[in-house]
């Protein structure tokens, strides 16, 4: 992969501007919330935008019979819980139907859908869980059972697997 420095807004509004007519046709409504403080990073564009586009695709679904659906994208810059060093969030929120208690270990697996043939392959979270990886990121989910979900990509500023 070739990595270059990347600025994950930039990157978020190419990912919206390939998907939102998709979305917004399905009456959702999108909520951009990208701070202006954000870094570049090293980071290969093409993977970071199919793990957004994956991500806002997967709200998308989870929204389906949903009335005032909303998905929200924000970017943020935090000190880590885990390394105490400094990451960019990006944050896709939905409020649709939520992750199910006895799936919630299963969505990063490959192959793992819940979703009808031709719809979902279930490739998605694991091949973007992949690329976090490469990043020297990672995927957290918080979910709850018809309220929504939050699915967090947490990319350090700093890669110290490269
Ligand atoms: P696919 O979208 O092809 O099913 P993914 O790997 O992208 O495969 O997702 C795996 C599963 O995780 C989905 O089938 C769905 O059950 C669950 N999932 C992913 N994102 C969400 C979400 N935002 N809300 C609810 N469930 C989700
Ligand atoms: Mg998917």
């Amino acid at each position: 992969y070739a990595f270059e420095p990347i600025l994950i807004n930039e990157v978020i509004k190419a990912s919206l501007s390939l998907v939102s007519y998709q979305i917004e046709k399905s009456n959702i409504n999108i909520i951009e919330r990208l701070s202006s403080a954000i870094p570049p990073i090293m980071g290969n564009k093409q993977q970071l935008e199919q793990v957004i586009i994956n991500l806002l695709l997967n709200a998308r679904d989870a929204l389906e019979g949903i009335s005032s659906s909303i998905i929200e994208i924000s970017t943020e810059m935090k000190c880590d819980r885990w390394s105490q060093e400094p990451v960019i969030m990006v944050n896709v929120s939905d409020n649709g139907c939520g992750i199910p208690d006895n799936i919630k270990n299963n969505i990063f697996n490959p192959f793992f859908t819940t979703k009808e043939k031709m719809r979902g392959t279930g490739l998605g979270l694991s091949v973007s869980l992949g690329i976090a990886q490469t990043h020297g990121g990672r995927i957290e989910v918080s979910s709850t059972l018809e309220k929504g979900s939050v699915f967090t990509l947490v990319l350090p500023l700093v890669n110290h697997s490269v």
